[in-house]
C-alpha cells in the first residue's frame, strides 16, 4: 500500500465513488465497488479500523441474545438479522482464513432446566446456520465442561457448547482496505473530510480533505494547512458513530439518526480460562450478555452497553466498568482475578440507529440502513455490525449502482482477501526451517499475514522480539510501514499488531524500540521522534491511571 502515490491520485483524478471512513463499513464498500469496476477513493481520518472496528468483541455471529429477543418479542426483523449473521460467518472465514476461525463457546448452567432451555435455544441457533460446517450445539455434563474450561466454578450443573466465528477485527479491516487497493482503489489513512463543495443544484461535487499525517509529523509546531480537494460523482458516508456529522455537513436540514452506545472490554491473563474455548455468560444483573474470550493469548471480557454522547472523546475504560465486568465473572469463575491483574482495556462505540420507541441502547436493533439524501446526493451506510459488513457493503454499492446508472453485480462473496488465498497454517514449519525462528513467532506471522508471512522476513532481517513476552518482531515494523501504511506508533501497536489491546505496560516498555525504527523509516527528525514517543507514552499512562490498575 503506497500512501504517497494514492494521495497524488486523490489530488489529480476524478472518482466515481469517494468513501468516507475506513472502518469495516467503508473498507468493505471500497472493496465491493472496486471489484465492480468503479473508480474508488477511500479516505480515513485516523487509521483503518482506528475506531469501533478495532474495538469489537471480535465475534462473527448471528447473536444468541438477539435470537432470544426475536422469539420473545415475535420480532421478525431481529430474526432476519440473526439469520444473515449466521449465513455470513462462513463467508467471513472462507475469504480470510488466516484472520478468522471457528470458536467454541461454553454456556455454564446451574440446573437441568436451565441446560434444557439453552440446549433448545442453541439448537435453533445452529439450525439457522445452514450451509456451514461448524459443529452443532452440544449439552456437556459437568466433567466434560471442566475438560474444556478447568477454571469454572464447581457449583455449576453442566453446560451447553456451541460455535461461532472469531476474527482479528483490525487486521481484517486492513486486509479489506489492502485488497481494495489491489483492486484499484486509491486508499489513504490519516486524512479527513472537513467540508464539501456543491454544484448549482446543491449536489455534492467535491470534498475538502485534510492530510492529518502531515500534522503528526510537524507535531503542532506550525499550523497545518495541508488541504486538498477530491472530486467524485458520488460520496458515501461510512463514518460509523460519526455518521450524523457527515450527513449534516452535506445537508444541515437533516435530523440526527444515530444513538452511539459505548461498550468496553478488559484483558485478563490467560490463566483465567486456561482454555482455547470461550464462555458466554447469558445474563448479567441488567440483562446483558458477557463474553469471556481467548484472544492473542490473553482473555478478553466484555462488553457493556451505555449511551455515549461526547463523540470527540475516545471512549476509554473507566474504573467502575472494571468493577461491573469482574462482578459478572464471580458466579462463573472459581477464582476471579484481582483488579491489579488487568492488563489493559478498550472501549468502542456501536453506531446504533435511533428508534423513537426505545430509550435503552441495548434494545436498539443492530441492523443497518442505507440512506440516500436526494438533496445533496449523499449516500450513508448507517448502523450494522462487523459480521454483516459484506452484506452491508453489497446493499450500499447496489444503491450506488442505481444512482450512477451502472448495473454491475457484487462479487465479494467469493473474493479472497490479501493473504487468504491458498493459506495453510502448517506453512509456519517451512518458515521456521528457512529462518530458524521460534515456533510462536512463525505461527504469529502466519496467522496475521497469511500467505504474505514470508515477505515480512524478506523486507528486513531484524528478527529480534520487540518485547520478550510477545511474538512481535522488529521486521514487522519495517513491513507494516512500507506495505501496510502504518504512519504512527499507535497504528503499529493498536492495529498492525494488537499489543496495545493486550498489555498496556508491555506496550509502554516497547515504545522506544519501535519509535527508533519508525523515526528512520518515516523520516522523523529527533524532535518529532521524541514528541511522538512521549505523546503515545502519555496516552498509555493516562489509560492506566484512569482505569486505576496501577
Ligand atoms: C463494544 C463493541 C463490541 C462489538 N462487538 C461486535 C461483535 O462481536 N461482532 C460484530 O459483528 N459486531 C460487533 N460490534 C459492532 C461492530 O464493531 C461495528 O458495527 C463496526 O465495527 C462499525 O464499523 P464502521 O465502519 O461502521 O464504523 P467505524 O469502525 O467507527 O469506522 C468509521 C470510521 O470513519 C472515520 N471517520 C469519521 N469521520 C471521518 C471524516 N470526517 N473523514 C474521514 N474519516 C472519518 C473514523 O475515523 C472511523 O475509522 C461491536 C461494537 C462495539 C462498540
Amino acid at each position: 500500500m503506497n500512501r504517497a502515490k494514492n494521495l497524488e491520485r486523490l489530488k489529480n483524478e476524478e472518482f466515481d465513488i469517494c468513501i468516507i471512513g475506513g472502518g469495516a463499513s467503508g473498507a468493505g464498500c471500497a472493496l465491493d465497488a472496486s471489484l465492480r469496476g468503479f473508480k474508488v477513493a477511500l479516505i480515513e481520518k485516523e487509521d483503518f479500523a482506528a475506531e469501533t472496528s478495532s474495538k469489537s468483541t471480535k465475534l462473527i455471529h448471528g447473536g444468541v441474545r438477539y435470537l432470544e429477543q426475536a422469539f420473545k418479542n415475535l420480532d421478525f426483523a431481529q430474526l432476519r438479522q440473526v439469520k444473515h449473521g449466521l449465513e455470513e460467518r462462513h463467508t467471513v472465514i472462507r475469504n480470510a482464513p488466516h484472520l478468522a476461525h471457528p470458536l467454541a463457546l461454553i454456556t455454564p448452567v446451574f440446573s437441568w432446566l436451565e441446560g434444557f432451555y439453552f440446549k433448545i435455544g442453541l439448537t435453533i441457533y445452529s439450525f439457522f446456520a445452514k450451509n456451514d460446517s461448524m459443529p452443532k450445539a452440544e449439552w456437556l455434563n459437568k466433567k466434560e465442561t471442566f475438560e474444556h474450561i478447568p477454571t469454572l466454578t464447581p457449583k455449576l450443573h453442566s453446560s451447553v457448547m456451541y460455535y461461532d466465528g472469531q476474527l482479528d477485527d483490525a487486521r481484517y479491516c486492513l486486509a479489506l482496505a489492502h485488497s481494495a487497493e489491489e483492486a484499484g482503489a486509491a486508499v489513504v489513512n490519516h486524512a479527513s473530510i472537513i467540508d464539501f463543495e456543491k454544484d448549482s443544484n446543491g449536489k455534492l461535487k467535491s470534498a475538502i480533505v485534510n492530510d492529518n499525517l502531515k500534522q503528526l509529523k510537524i507535531h503542532n509546531s506550525e499550523s497545518n494547512n495541508e488541504h486538498f480537494r477530491i472530486n467524485s460523482k458520488l460520496f458515501i458516508n461510512c463514518t460509523g458513530s460519526h455518521g450524523d456529522s457527515i450527513r449534516l455537513l452535506a445537508n444541515p436540514k437533516q435530523e440526527k439518526r444515530l444513538r452511539p452506545s459505548k461498550g468496553v472490554h478488559i484483558m485478563l491473563p490467560a490463566e483465567v480460562l486456561n482454555s482455547k474455548d470461550a464462555i458466554l455468560i447469558p445474563k448479567t444483573k441488567d440483562g446483558r450478555v458477557i463474553f469471556v474470550i481467548p484472544f492473542e493469548g490473553e482473555i478478553m471480557v466484555g462488553t457493556t452497553d451505555d449511551e455515549y454522547l461526547d463523540l470527540e472523546k475516545e471512549p476509554i475504560l473507566m474504573e467502575q466498568e472494571i468493577e461491573f465486568l469482574l462482578d459478572t465473572l464471580r458466579p462463573y469463575i472459581a477464582k476471579v482475578p484481582d483488579k491489579s491483574e488487568i492488563k489493559s482495556g478498550f472501549g468502542g462505540l456501536r453506531p446504533l440507529i435511533a428508534s423513537s420507541d426505545s430509550k435503552a441502547t441495548k434494545k436498539l436493533v443492530r441492523d443497518h440502513e442505507v440512506e440516500y439524501d436526494n438533496e445533496s446526493n449523499l449516500l450513508s451506510l448507517l448502523g450494522g455490525k462487523w459480521t454483516t459488513y459484506r452484506l452491508m457493503a453489497k446493499d450500499t454499492i447496489d444503491e450506488a449502482c442505481k444512482i450512477l446508472s451502472n448495473d454491475v453485480k457484487c462479487t465479494t462473496e467469493m473474493h479472497y482477501l490479501i493473504g487468504g488465498e491458498n493459506y495453510r497454517f502448517e506453512e509456519w514449519k517451512n518458515i521456521q526451517k528457512t529462518f530458524n525462528l521460534d515456533e510462536d513467532i512463525c505461527q504469529h506471522l502466519l496467522k496475521k499475514y497469511g500467505t504474505k508471512a514470508n515477505e515480512i522476513l524478506k523486507v528486513s532481517s531484524q528478527t529480534e522480539r520487540i518485547h520478550k513476552d510477545y511474538p512481535f518482531i522488529k521486521a514487522e515494523i519495517f513491513y507494516t510501514i512500507r506495505e501496510e501504511m502504518a504512519g504512527s506508533l499507535r497504528d503499529f501497536f493498536a492495529r498492525r499488531t494488537r499489543m496495545e489491546l493486550m498489555d498496556w505496560k508491555a506496550t509502554l516498555s516497547s515504545v522506544d524500540v519501535v519509535g527508533d525504527i519508525m523515526a528512520i523509516e518515516l523520516n522523523w527528525s529527533e524532535i518529532q521522534k521524541q514528541a511522538n514517543i512521549s505523546e503515545y507514552k502519555n496516552l498509555l499512562k493516562s489509560f492506566i491511571k484512569i482505569a486505576n490498575i496501577n
